[in-house]
């Protein structure tokens, strides 16, 4: 395993921050930290990188612990914090030069990490000269010098223009082909676009935790539906698209979709060209989106 959180908690004053959150991620995967404002994403990150301490639970990176074994695992850490710190009075050489000097990398490589994050043209100018995409290019940077196997990103994408974005998301895409990466954001399509798979925080707890794929593709819809007379089950599976069709209770169905379709008008369009009334009708499931959406609207 890159990362382990092991039950950790996190309490500000006497505000729980984090709540016994606990998942792991495999070498390789690039996973999305979905939540929305205030939900304790980057005081996960802090903490799984070292800078702040948990008030419970245990952290291993690469099987290292990010407290007993500190600057051994943040060796294999890289971290881009959620403001980018940067010196905006450097030259974007020289600030990635100053970074290597701490870890002892020669300018080779640095130039090499130039190329990588498509800084080549910018190389020369002064950090506050850039723009935002591209000082997150400087950012992503700093955090790949030491070549870590585990890349944290808090927010990489936030505040970004259409096309930075697609670069920026493009670059996470290329860094995850052989590096471990969890980045947070607060925008499901930005999980949609890059991820493997999805942990969805709120209120400092983990209340999903899926593959992408899973969530693509076998997607069901339940449709609970009251109609004012009793009908034969022959009847109801005219419906399209229909998987399966339980009769719950009298006149109401539990009726499951197999598609991503909204089936609901369907359901409705079915009673009324068959002589029912519809008195109650109302989707159960919630994929992730749904689930998503509620949550931050
Ligand atoms: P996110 O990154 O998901 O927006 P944060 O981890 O920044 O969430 O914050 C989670 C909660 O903890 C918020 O309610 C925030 O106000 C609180 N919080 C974060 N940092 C501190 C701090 N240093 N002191 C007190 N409360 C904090
Ligand atoms: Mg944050």
């Amino acid at each position: 395993m890159s990362i382990e959180v092991k039950n950790i908690s996190k309490v500000y004053n006497t505000q729980l921050a984090l709540d016994k959150v606990s998942f792991s991620v495999k070498k390789g995967e690039i996973v999305g930290f979905l939540g929305p404002n205030g939900a304790g994403k980057s005081t996960m990150m802090k903490i799984l990188t070292g800078y702040i301490h948990a008030s419970k639970g245990e952290v291993l990176v690469n099987g290292l612990n990010i407290i007993t074994e500190k600057s051994e695992a943040q060796k294999k850490i890289g971290y881009l914090p959620e403001h980018n710190p940067l010196y905006l009075e450097m030259f974007v050489r020289e600030y990635l030069g100053f970074n290597a000097g701490i870890f002892k990398i020669s300018k080779n490589e640095v130039e090499k990490i130039i190329e990588k994050v498509g800084l080549v043209s910018e190389a020369h100018k002064k950090i506050s000269q850039l723009s935002k995409g591209y000082r997150q290019r400087v950012g992503l940077a700093a955090a790949l010098l030491h070549n870590p196997s585990v890349i944290v990103l808090d927010e990489p994408t936030t505040g970004l223009d259409p096309n930075q974005l697609l670069e920026i998301r493009n670059l996470i895409k290329e860094i995850g082909k052989d590096k471990t990466v969890l980045f947070s954001t607060h925008i499901m399509q930005e999980v949609e676009a890059i991820c493997d798979r999805v942990i969805l925080l709120n209120k400092g707890k983990i209340i999903a935790d899926e593959n992408l794929d899973s969530l693509k593709g076998n997607q069901e819809q339940v449709i609970e539906v009251e109609f004012d007379f009793r009908i034969e089950k022959q009847f109801i599976n005219k419906i399209p698209h229909l998987r399966i069709a339980n009769n719950v209770y009298d006149t109401t169905w539990e009726l499951i979709f197999d598609t991503n379709l909204d089936m609901r008008s369907a359901v409705f369009d079915f009673a009324n060209e068959n002589g029912l009334k519809t008195l109650r009708l109302n989707t159960k499931n919630k994929n992730l989106e749904s689930l998503f959406r509620e949550l931050t609207t």
